[in-house]
């Protein structure tokens, strides 16, 4: 039922307003209520009522939000030994959906979900749209795979949630994309960022200008890491104002974060969540404003409640206040998974350091790709990355702007790569999430 009902005052900056605006001090009396409500829930889960006897823990051991730090991990590896069900908190038959995550990392993982949780999952997704500046009145597009990836879904019931028509276009056919933008009047979409610069690329093929010909004005960009570089340029080329969107599937899928308008940040929703960043050596919990691992608590989930979630995603707390009346923790933009990182000759690299040099440079297209490959025991980075034009034939210039770009490379990651110029279109391009990095050391290991 769209919207239940409700009649929404369009110029309210909040789609729940009383959960929004809570104060510190609500929110953490709130979350101590549900992490307690979850504890006893999550012992109708025999991984659960294991795990906390193994570790000689009771629901009642948990009476303040320190107290969380008793509890042990749940980790990614866990949901795998007990695929597909074995972490259910209630009986199967109370299910009503399945997602997996997308597996970039290995086997997919299963999360089951009630009506309620599904409900309520939509309601973080309206929740986010809403405060970034979407009412009923706009069309929103989603330009993400449907089926098990959860953007698919996650974006259709939040944003149907919210009241918007909504335009189920799923991934790539940009054509078809560009034809429905058009012909709906689509002003918000859903997109990963890599994807969106493939789309402003056909769109000036085919001589549409998103300014004039469209009446875009909001992008919700997310499911993948990228840099404050690269949103800045996706802001510029279509002259749209894009949010990062942060979810995963365990966590149920997009909603979990979401930038509001001052975008200084990823509002986590602590009415759903508990946010822990540790060190991801010692797991012990780090000040705010220094990176570590995002850990995650549901708080409201029935089907599958996750508690102390290593999500291997590296960021840091940057507040826990904000201009726009939300006091729910602030996180940085994310830096990368663990298990992004490249370790080249010693040194730590995530992908995101590169792009972000990459994308400073006017000269260059957004796609880019990194190889890493030992020669003569060696190890070695190459950075392909695509011309926004072709200046082959004027070659000093192009030996002056490898020189640069490497030049720059260098002092960010302390190593020089080679680094090659191609064609604007020429590096592959996926429908989904990007792939940015290729390790072909991997085999002589
Ligand atoms: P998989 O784990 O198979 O990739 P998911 O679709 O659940 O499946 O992916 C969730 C992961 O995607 C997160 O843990 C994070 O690494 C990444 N991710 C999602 N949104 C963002 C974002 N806005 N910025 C950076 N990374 C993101
Ligand atoms: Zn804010």
């Amino acid at each position: 039922m769209k919207n239940e009902g409700i009649t929404r005052d369009y110029s309210c900056e909040y789609f729940n307003p009383d959960i929004e605006t809570m104060s510190r001090r609500q929110i953490e009396a709130l979350q101590l209520e549900r992490l307690q409500d979850t504890v006893r829930h999550c012992m109708n889960s025999e991984f659960y009522r294991k795990r906390f006897e193994e570790a000689g823990l009771k629901p009642e051991d948990i009476q303040s939000l320190d107290d969380l730090r008793k509890i042990p991990f749940t980790t990614k590896q866990d949901l795998r030994d007990t695929y597909p069900f074995g972490m259910a908190s209630v009986p199967l038959e109370q299910c009503t959906r399945l997602h997996s995550s997308s597996g970039t990392t290995g086997n997919p993982t299963v999360i089951l979900h009630t009506d309620k949780d599904i409900d309520e999952w939509a309601n973080q997704v309206a929740r986010n749209l809403w405060m970034v500046g979407l009412r009923p009145d706009d069309v929103f597009q989603n330009s993400s795979g449907y089926g098990m990836f959860t953007g698919g879904l996650g974006f259709q019931n939040g944003a149907e949630k919210m009241g918007m028509l909504t335009v189920p276009a799923a991934a790539g056919n940009s054509l078809r994309q560009i034809k429905f933008i058009k012909d709906f009047g689509t002003t918000a979409i859903h997109a990963v960022p890599s994807y969106l610069t493939r789309l402003k690329e056909v769109m000036d093929k085919e001589g549409v200008d998103p300014h004039k010909d469209t009446k875009l004005r909001v992008f919700a960009i997310g499911a993948e890491p990228h840099s404050e570089e690269q949103r800045k340029r996706i802001e510029e080329m279509f002259g749209v104002k894009a949010y990062n969107s942060f979810g995963m599937s365990e966590m149920c899928g997009p909603g979990v974060g979401f930038e509001c308008k001052e975008q200084n940040g990823l509002h986590f929703w602590e009415d759903y969540y508990i946010v822990e960043i540790v060190d991801p050596e010692t797991l012990e919990p780090v000040p705010d404003g220094e990176i570590g691992e995002l850990v995650l608590t549901t708080l409201r989930r029935e089907a599958m409640p996750l508690l102390r979630y290593r999500t291997r995603d590296l960021t840091r707390v940057l507040g826990r206040s904000c201009p726009c009346g939300r006091n729910h923790v602030r996180i940085d933009r994310m830096k990368g998974r663990s298990d992004d990182m490249m370790v080249l000759k010693g040194v730590n690299i995530f992908p995101i350091q590169i792009e972000k040099i990459l994308m400073q440079f006017p000269e260059l297209a957004s796609n880019y790709l990194i190889t890493l490959t030992t020669d003569e025991d060696n190890d070695n980075m190459t950075v392909e990355v695509e011309l926004e034009e072709l200046f082959t034939d004027d070659y000093q210039r192009l030996v002056a702007l490898t020189k640069n770009i490497q030049r720059a490379l260098k002092d960010e990651i302390l190593l020089t790569p080679h680094v090659k110029l191609v064609p604007k279109g020429s590096l592959p391009q996926s429908e989904g999430k990007a792939v940015r990095v290729v390790d072909k050391r991997k085999v002589y290991q």
